[in-house]
């Protein structure tokens, strides 16, 4: 049986592309549970299909830029430590503004290549190109 998730992305995958285009990207809110020392990120792989990352990448990201250490297991986060939801989406926001959205025309729609052994994020949707930081 197909899960809704995949019905859903396939309805968005045979909508005209003008409707895809002009919907209006948002930044996916992370739904955070905390455990005792621990703060669980419950629909991480969610959020990384959302941007289109992959989910090592956006977890390095995070731990790193959290100054904490984790756990990346079946689609969700575990950080040692408690942080607030807020802490948790601010992190995400920000890695959406450095490796995701284009610099020139702020479309989500892009991708990493690397040129050079640079890390760059091309634009799908204008061209444009911009180094961006290893992690
Ligand atoms: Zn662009």
């Amino acid at each position: 049986m197909r899960s809704y998730e995949e019905l859903l992305e396939k309805a968005i995958k045979e909508l005209p592309k003008e409707v895809k285009k002009s919907e209006r990207f948002e930044i996916p809110k992370a739904i955070v549970q905390r455990e005792g020392n621990k703060t669980i990120i419950k629909n991480f792989s969610q959020i990384a299909k959302a941007i289109n990352r992959s989910e090592e990448h956006l977890y390095k990201y995070i731990v790193k830029s959290m100054g904490t250490a984790g756990l990346l297991e079946s689609g969700r986060v575990v950080l040692q430590g408690k942080f607030s939801r807020d802490e948790v989406q601010k992190e995400i926001e920000d890695y959406v503004k450095t490796y995701v959205l284009c610099k020139e025309c702020n479309s989500p729609d892009t991708e990493f290549i690397r040129e050079e052994r640079v890390l760059m994020v091309r634009c799908l949707a204008c061209g444009a190109k911009h180094p961006v930081k290893g992690i």
